[in-house]
């Protein structure tokens, strides 16, 4: 995703609006695909020393679910703001407060992708109440219950240890 900034460059305090979209099964951030399609779309700002980018990202992408390892959309609605500077202006090596661009093409892929891993959740889950994996078939328990015993409540978990431990003592 470029955009020509030859003119923009030309004309400070000017604004260029861009929009594009990126279409499902495309990479959004590293190997996370789009699900449906992201639209990204904002301006461009001629502030002299630099221009700013700032726009917003609406779409869906593929994440696994944590509990179910089921695929799902995960909506993203964000906004996003960026300060880009011409390269040859910039300090060398990696500064975290601007981005920079080559002559006249503002390259935004680093700045999508970027924001798409800023707005993932820590854990991601197809739905709040995700019922996860049987931990003795790995049936998925969302498609309702399997034939194994019922798992033993987590929270009593130390509880069952104590007595098993009781009643053998030694192990
Ligand atoms: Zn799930
Ligand atoms: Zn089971």
């Amino acid at each position: 995703m470029e955009i020509n900034v030859g003119r923009l460059k030309r004309h400070p305090e000017e604004v260029l609006d861009f929009s594009f979209t990126v279409a499902p099964g495309e990479p959004a951030a590293g190997e996370l695909r789009v699900r449906s399609p992201l639209q990204v779309e904002g301006t461009v700002t001629n502030a002299g020393r630099s221009l700013f980018v700032r726009g917003n990202l609406t779409g869906e992408i593929t994440l696994e679910c944590s509990r179910c390892l089921e695929e799902f959309g995960f909506p993203l609605r964000v906004r996003f703001e960026q300060e880009f500077r011409p390269q040859s202006a910039g300090l060398p090596g990696f500064d975290d407060d601007f981005m920079t661009y080559h002559d006249d093409l503002l390259n935004l892929d680093d700045l999508i992708q970027q924001t798409v891993w800023l707005n993932l959740p820590m854990k991601p889950l197809c739905r709040p109440d995700c019922l996860g994996l049987c931990p003795v078939c790995g049936h998925n328990l969302n498609e309702g219950p399997c034939d194994c015993e019922p798992a033993v409540d987590p929270r009593w978990a130390p509880l069952a240890d104590m007595k098993a431990h009781l009643r053998h003592p030694g192990q």
